[in-house]
């Protein structure tokens, strides 16, 4: 298991010299992180940190922080609208079970259409959005909102799309066919007229295209393999954002930064272990996951991405439950069930490396610039926290899609926004204090297991 030790010391080892991966200005910010001790009271913004005792958190929480930390180490941590842009919510009783760990600290997530019965149409994306939102109703969680995507078929047409586009439904999701869990309906010659005539309607109509980008080749190379179909998919419509969907290989940066329509998404799992976490010592099949985690070398060239907020990357957890029983198959289930800790993971790696400052534009200000979203309504305000504000600086998407440069906006300006790009305001707030995960999620039909299964950690999201 990679922890915050290893993912430092990793860091360490990876220096200047992946220059593919590293553009010059990152790097130079990156000497300095050796520098950092983010166990001080400053930050280097000149943003005070505020010492956790002088908030006001109940005494049970001020109670085990102090156990935890030395005065001066805790600032507490604002987070506005954070946004997962990739996750496996399922259906049914699983879907009820997996939802609360999104739904309460995410404004949305990006709701992926490889259902049992693929969601190949308006009508069963609209039903799906349905059973989420009947889900959120009765646990009462309000303040968040699915964001939904359509699979995308050679069988798709112009009327599908147009009935798709009337309903709010901006991105299309594409898999090779064979690539993972419940591709089985996917294209599998992607570059064909068909699909391509497909994709040229949808440049036109400024949809979004995500894509699970492996071929069918040896598991380590695939994500490297299919390059040539983003570099040619990225020539061919250039005003269509195409997302390289859970980035995993460091071969991919070098295209993700050349192409300007091309973006990516990032999961803890891919920034934080390697294929070592999976094979290196026991079997451990809660790994298993597609794209496979690959070499240390590329997971330290992603983290360093995710802790830069690269403007071209958004989180995108693809967290994918599964029942133990089925990860411990023969043929065991590709992914990992991320969902119940990624925000307080994220907050240990990023301040573990120093770059605290960065972890709001990488869990949500990028993904509110490239997939056109709208903040609206009115959100918690934490005293005596500390929130690192976006820069507002994205020029490079200023010809794409229908990229807005003012995406944040409120809730009274927000009648210009068709309903789909609205998100809720969302504020939490990361306390440090023992978090210990859960062991498992219990369902009808058997257990899930989350990553880091009981593990403790630093931060807590501070429940209202
Ligand atoms: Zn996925």
């Amino acid at each position: 298991m990679a922890n915050d030790k290893t993912s430092a010391n990793a860091w360490d080892s990876v220096g200047l010299d992946s220059a593919d991966s590293v553009n010059a200005k990152d790097s130079a910010e990156f000497v300095n992180l050796a520098n950092l001790d983010s166990a001080n009271s400053t930050n280097r913004n000149g943003v005070d940190y505020v010492n956790i005792k002088d908030s006001a958190d109940s005494v049970a929480d001020l109670a085990e922080s102090a156990i935890k930390n030395s005065p001066d180490s805790a600032p507490d941590l604002i987070l506005k609208n954070p946004l997962d842009m990739h996750i496996h919510l399922r259906e049914g009783e699983v879907l009820e079970a997996v939802l609360p760990f999104s739904a309460r600290y995410f404004s949305s997530a990006l709701a992926m259409p490889n259902l049992k019965t693929p969601l190949l149409n308006t009508n069963l994306v609209m039903s799906y959005k349905a059973q989420i939102e009947g889900v959120l109703k009765t646990q009462n969680l309000d303040s968040f909102k699915p964001t939904l995507s359509l699979y995308v078929s050679e069988n798709l047409d112009k009327n599908e799309l147009l009935e798709a586009q009337k309903n709010g439904i901006r991105i299309l999701k594409l898999y090779p066919k064979g690539a993972t869990t419940g591709s089985e309906s996917g294209v599998s010659e992607i570059l064909n007229q068909k699909i391509m005539d497909i994709f040229e309607m949808a440049e036109e109509m400024g949809f979004i295209l995500s894509i699970h980008g492996e071929s069918n080749g040896f598991c380590m190379e695939r994500e490297f393999e299919f390059g040539a179909v983003f570099a040619e998919l990225a020539r061919t419509f250039p005003r269509m954002k195409i997302i390289m969907e859970h980035l995993s290989d460091r071969r991919s940066i070098p295209l993700l930064e050349r192409c300007p329509n091309l973006f990516a998404t990032l999961t803890l799992h891919h920034i934080s272990m390697s294929l070592d976490d999976v094979l290196g010592a026991g079997l451990n099949p809660h790994f298993f996951c597609k794209p496979m985690l690959k070499t240390p070398q590329d997971r330290d060239a992603l983290l360093e991405l995710a802790l830069n907020a690269h403007p071209k990357v958004s989180f995108g957890s693809d967290s994918a439950p599964h029942l133990e029983s089925a990860k411990l198959a023969q043929n065991g289930s590709a992914g990992i069930f991320s969902a119940p800790i990624l925000i307080p993971r994220l907050c240990e790696i990023f301040e573990a490396n120093g770059k605290l400052e960065n972890l709001q534009k990488f869990i949500s200000d990028n993904a509110i610039k490239i997939y056109d979203l709208a903040v609206v309504g009115d959100s918690v305000d934490f005293k005596d926290s500390v929130a690192f504000a976006d820069s507002g600086d994205f020029k490079d998407l200023s010809n794409l899609g229908k990229s807005r440069q003012d995406s944040a906006i409120s809730s009274k300006d927000s009648t210009n926004f068709s309903d789909y790009a609205k998100i809720p305001a969302k504020t939490i707030k990361l306390i440090k204090g023992n978090f210990k995960n859960l062991d498992s999620i219990k369902t009808r039909f058997g257990h899930i297991i989350p990553l880091l299964a009981g593990a403790n950690l630093s931060w807590k999201i501070q429940e209202k």
